[in-house]
């Protein structure tokens, strides 16, 4: 074991510089900043919540899109599910289907296991899926993290386009709230879990974000 090495004299006074150094270093920047408020970088959340604009490519919560109808043009396919990386997506199957064809239930998605790695999206055949940007997704119970992204459970669009008579069309329709079907409590499993009924203060508490610019511009609406 040696003994440390005692400080030299020029040493310290190398040191020494080099701290006045760095504090004009510092302060070079703050007076830049203060001369030229306009080149700050920095947020001042939450004080500008109502002008704040994410980045474009800020991923932070998926969305199904929905025509100006309401509907979707989700088959149930499940390609999506099957390419999620870690079971994120759960597609549910309505029991009885209004075309004789597989119809969606419930499109469930876990925010708090999503990665945000777009696979999802990127694979859908009929571009159903895409991300929103809204950043302020937290919540005091973990299980409002788990969403139904589908508004209805029923056909899709295409398949209801093909009946004329509106009250037709909303036989073939069952409501859906974003807060339907299975909720994981435990691990990261869907298997075998039932329905948890999330407490209607806190489910109402969470409404769902209204349709942005861009998709009114689209002629399309998203929700959770
Ligand atoms: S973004 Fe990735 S992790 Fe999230 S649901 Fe889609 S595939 Fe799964
Ligand atoms: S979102 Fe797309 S990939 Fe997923 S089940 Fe629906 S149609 Fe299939």
């Amino acid at each position: 074991m040696t003994a440390a090495t005692p400080p030299t004299t020029f040493g310290a006074v190398g040191r020494f510089f080099g701290a006045i150094g760095s504090l004009f270093k510092g302060m070079g920047v703050t007076i830049k900043y203060f001369v030229n408020p306009k080149t700050v970088v920095t947020q001042q959340y939450p004080e500008n919540r109502e002008t704040l604009k994410m980045f474009e490519r800020f991923r932070s919560e998926l969305l199904m899109t929905h025509d100006e109808n309401g509907f979707h043009k989700c088959t149930g396919c499940r390609i999506c599910e099957t390419a999620c990386p870690n079971g994120s997506i759960k597609v549910l199957h309505r029991a009885k289907s209004a075309t004789g064809k597989a119809e969606l239930d419930a499109f469930m998605w876990r925010l708090d296991s999503c990665t945000f790695c777009n696979a999802c999206v990127m694979v859908c055949p009929f571009s159903v899926l895409k991300f929103g940007n809204n950043f302020e997704n937290s919540v005091y119970d973990r299980r409002l993290f788990v969403y139904n992204l589908s508004k209805y459970a029923g056909p899709t669009s295409t398949a209801l386009a093909k009946v004329a008579d509106p009250e037709e069309r909303k036989k073939m329709t069952e409501p859906r709230t974003p807060y339907y079907g299975p909720v994981p409590m435990q691990g990261h499993s869907w298997a075998g879990l039932q329905g948890v009924e999330v407490p209607a203060a806190s489910a109402q508490a969470e409404t769902p974000p209204a349709a942005t610019t861009e998709e009114k511009k689209d002629g399309q609406q998203s929700t959770k």
